[in-house]
């Protein structure tokens, strides 16, 4: 049994869309970023890295690698969590919580919740969404994500040593990414 937590932080911009747990709300702001913004997903990536100590969202996916731009973060939770399932490991559950000030996740709730579930490939009822909002921070201008996994060991599976992210070949890393960026988003990959 393996546990990790991630932590992510972006600031709100004007005319951007806003995306939250790989869901788009309408709303004046986004959340500016290299990639989509996407705080929840961004927690998520680094809790599952985290939770089989294979290094963080910024070694895989650096900010200075033109192909991350604007791409939709759930390739990202896609790569973490190919890595967990290498490593012998399967999703228990997820708890997260949000802080911001604006817009209410409330009425989102449900929806993040489902489609975090589905890209984990696991029960929505395993995976909890909260929001709070910034009650003395001074953070009004940004939205933050807390995200904590549980795995668990895969049955008829021998786990594998876990490797640290130097051992990684990147040419596996690339590949894994490459593919999942193909099937994720065959469209815009074919206009750029
Ligand atoms: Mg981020």
């Amino acid at each position: 049994m393996r546990i990790g937590y991630g932590w992510d932080s972006h600031e709100f911009k004007s005319g951007i869309p806003l995306k939250i747990g790989g869901v788009t709300i309408a709303h004046p702001k986004g959340l500016a970023g290299h990639s989509d913004g996407d705080v929840l997903l961004h927690a998520l990536t680094d809790a599952l890295l985290g939770a089989i100590a294979a290094g963080d969202i910024g070694a895989y996916f650096p900010p200075s690698d033109a192909r991350w731009k604007g791409v939709d973060s759930a390739v990202f939770v896609q790569t973490a969590l190919e890595q967990v399932r290498r490593a012998g490991y399967a999703v228990a559950n997820v708890d997260s919580t949000l802080i911001l000030q604006e817009p209410r996740i409330g009425p989102h709730a449900a929806l993040i919740q489902r489609r975090v579930a589905e890209l984990l490939n696991i029960d929505a009822s395993a995976v909890g969404v909260k929001a709070k909002t910034p009650e003395g921070m001074g953070t009004d201008n940004a939205a933050i994500a807390h995200v904590i996994v549980l795995l668990t060991k895969q049955a008829g599976k021998p786990r594998r040593r876990t490797r640290v992210l130097e051992e990684v070949p990147q040419p596996v890393v690339d590949a894994v990414a490459e593919s999942l960026l193909e099937s994720l988003e065959p469209q815009k990959r074919g206009k750029e």
